[in-house]
């Protein structure tokens, strides 16, 4: 058989180089990184045997063994899993780069740190940290014994393997040890890394060990035999366990003699009993961020776990963590989800299932055991399946809870709020059982607030007397909304607003319309009753009344560009702004809507909203104009400004202006007239249509006329 070579997907040699050349002291994390990928394997195998049992039957021991040998550099990592076909090892290996590729490269660029390899899904390349040559003999059922090889030198080479050692099932990873890396042949650094990060993989690791003790033997027990037991265990991987059974006492009269025997064997690294089996009191912290990281590939503790049981009509246990961070492609639809393993009496199923948890804990990573599902339970009967149902609902309570104990420590909660709350929200969108509990884990910032974020219970507490609803404005960022003139009105009645600037708030408030039996308003859109004193009412009747023919001379300019035009209570300073319908979009929202690439945008004319332009009757710029108006209504000036008046509004309201030259146009009609620079007549006249929309209302035609 000859020898195919191939060349490394191009993001893979880059990746490969720079795993090489990278100055990175913690090389140690490869092992964790093989292992975990051993461990992946016998999952996949013991899964594959629970409806096909007859493929254990190549190799029924499901186990790993780390095999160091000093006297050629090499370290093995041997496992009776899956194992990979040639095209497994060809693609796998080596010419398909996974998203993660790219992705660890930007986050290494970025600062990211190399143990964070496993996290994207590249950890094999790892091998590289610490051997100049890997060579990986693979056998799965499906397919002869294949032989991978390369010096990462941009190929690699796949190959029949005809020699004469030959694997039942599984794959053999031999890692040609660098010169300086042959600590990893130590027993020690192995058994101290295996336990440091591989305790809690779920089988056998073994390790080949020297053991040596002395033995009485007489004089005529020739010491060759002793050698040849130990030339044998060089030849093969196995150990013979010593026999203890040398009683060759027939003649007392020999001489005995004390030698140092050298044997091999395999001690096993680790405890497989589930960590989730045990008792919480009896599991430490140490343990738990122990098996977290195994579990995750994270390289930092948890932030928070929760280890539980149910038991009763059914019977599952539980181990969640939420993690300091949020991965790299929290939100990304397609990839494969890793976050709950789910096992079936100990047998581990499968790690992406999605009947556990839903999509907006998609973060929470975790164990599930149950005592009740069938083993063989396919992935067509899960979304039916009825015991799954109530683990999930379970294990959403106890997120909650989880969540809500955080709360307990500040400094703990500010990092988890951080990092997670899109997920919170997309909670409350989503999860309509549990949106009054998701509330109470909300944050904002708020116009009294502007450090610390407030939760929904403390702006309830700070409520003025006589305060009904609660008060929101969305916007594109805190310094945006802070200065809105939306705000003004409120301020001025010493009413707290809360801010909410993710664009996933807009989604969120769509559907949580109350808290604490508390309206949530929104003081951009229209129906933000102000509670006005007697008096304050009876002011605002007589400017309504006062303002009533300006009000009808600038929705007559502006058309259809705006539903109506309203006398304002909502403003204090500023001279107008543009609310939204209370049911349509806000200004925010168009923004937000706009933005994405892939919408269709048959929607968008039903739900964005007609403007209402809301006055200030105490601004003297309205007031002028308003005196303007009735002396000529027709007045181009008192046009133009209307028009002026209602861009900046659009500005100033979170709007963005259509036609920006027709915007920039009037302005340096504007400067010119400060400047004092009068243009001919005619000249003017030239001067394009100021909006097309512009259309004349027939009553201000006829007077043109004139
Ligand atoms: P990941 O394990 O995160 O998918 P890796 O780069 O570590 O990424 O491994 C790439 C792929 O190679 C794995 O997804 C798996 O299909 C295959 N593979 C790696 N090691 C083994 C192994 N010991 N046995 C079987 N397949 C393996």
């Amino acid at each position: 058989m000859s020898e195919e070579v191939f060349a490394f997907n191009a993001d893979i040699q880059q990746l490969m180089s720079l795993i090489i050349n990278t100055f990175y002291s913690n090389k140690e994390i490869f092992l964790r990184e093989l292992i975990s990928n051993a461990s992946d394997a016998l999952d996949k195998i013991r899964y594959k045997s629970i409806t096909e049992p007859e493929q254990l039957e190549t190799e029924p021991h499901l186990g790993i063994k780390l095999i160091p040998d000093k006297s050629n550099n090499t370290l093995t990592i041997l496992d009776t899993g899956i194992g990979m076909t040639k095209a497994d090892l060809i693609n796998n290996l080596g010419t398909i780069a996974r998203s993660g590729t790219k992705a660890f490269m930007e986050a290494i660029s970025a600062g990211a740190d190399i143990s964070m390899i496993g996290q994207f899904g590249v950890g094999f390349y790892s091998a590289y940290l610490v051997a100049e040559k890997v060579i990986v003999i693979s056998k799965n059922n499906e397919d002869e014994q294949y032989r991978w090889e390369s010096n990462a030198g941009g190929t690699f080479s796949v190959v029949k393997d005809e020699s004469v050692e030959k694997l039942n099932r599984g794959t053999k990873i031999i890692l040609q040890m660098k010169e300086d890396q042959l600590e990893y042949l130590e027993e020690r650094k192995l058994k101290d890394l295996v336990k440091k990060h591989s305790e809690f993989i779920g089988f056998t690791i073994e390790l080949l060990v020297e053991k040596s003790k002395d033995k009485e033997v007489t004089e005529s027990d020739d010491e060759a035999e002793v050698e040849k037991k130990d030339e044998e265990m060089k030849e093969g991987d196995e150990p013979k366990i010593e026999e203890e059974t040398e009683k060759k006492d027939k003649k007392k009269d020999k001489k005995k003699k004390k030698i140092k025997e050298v044997t091999h064997e395999y001690e096993q690294l680790n405890k497989t009993k589930p960590i989730w089996m045990r008792k919480p009191e009896d599991v430490s912290k140490e343990e738990y961020a122990s098996f977290y990281k195994s579990l995750s590939n994270d390289w930092e503790d948890h932030l928070a776990v929760k280890h539980f049981s149910v038991e009763g009509q059914l019977e599952f246990k539980a181990l969640l963590f939420v993690p300091k961070r949020a991965p790299f492609d929290l939100f990304e639809t397609k990839k494969k989800k890793n976050n709950i393993k789910l096992y079936v009496r100990r047998v581990f199923i499968m790690d992406d299932c999605e009947e556990l948890i839903p999509e907006w804990l998609g973060f929470v990573k975790g164990v599930v055991d149950s005592e009740d599902l069938p083993l063989n339970i396919s992935r067509e009967t899960l979304q039916q399946n009825k015991i799954l149902k109530v683990i999930k609902k379970n294990i959403v309570k106890k997120c909650l809870e989880m969540f809500a104990e955080l709360q307990e420590n500040q400094e703990d909660y500010k990092k988890f709020y951080e990092q997670f709350s899109k997920n919170l929200k997309l909670g409350i969108h989503e999860d309509s059982t549990n949106r009054q509990k998701i509330s109470e884990l909300l944050r904002f910032h708020t116009s009294k607030s502007n450090e610390d974020q407030m939760s929904f219970k403390e702006y309830v507490q700070r409520m003025k007397e006589g305060q009904k609803d609660i008060f929101y404005i969305t916007g594109e960022s805190r310094a945006a909304v802070s200065s809105s003139p939306f705000l003004e009105g409120l301020k001025k009645r010493g009413y707290e607003v809360l801010y909410l600037v993710d664009p996933i708030d807009e989604y969120m408030v769509q559907q949580l319309k109350d808290y604490d039996g508390k309206k949530l308003k929104s003081c951009t859109k229209e129906g933000l009753d102000l509670e006005d004193t007697e008096e304050e009412k009876k002011k605002k009747e007589e400017q309504k009344a006062k303002f009533e023919p300006l009000c009808k001379v600038m929705k007559d300019v502006l058309g259809d560009k705006i539903e109506k035009v309203v006398v304002s209570t909502r403003i204090d300073e500023s001279p107008c702004v543009l609310v939204t319908g209370e049911y349509g979009w806000t200004a925010n929202m168009e923004r937000i809507m706009k933005a994405q690439a892939l919408r269709d945008s048959s929607m968008t004319s039903y739900m964005v909203s007609k403007k209402t332009m809301e006055i200030n009757p105490n601004n003297p710029i309205i007031d002028e104009l308003r005196k303007k108006a009735e002396v000529d209504q027709a007045d181009k000036t008192v046009k133009d400004l209307i028009w002026l008046l209602f861009d900046t509004s659009l500005l100033v309201s979170g709007f963005s202006l259509d036609e920006p030259n027709t915007f920039a146009g009037r302005i340096h009609r504007m400067i010119k007239l400060g400047l004092s620079i009068f243009e001919e007549e005619t000249k003017e006249d030239e001067l394009p249509p100021l909006l097309e929309s512009e259309a004349q209302p027939e009553s201000n035609k006829m007077e043109e006329v004139d």
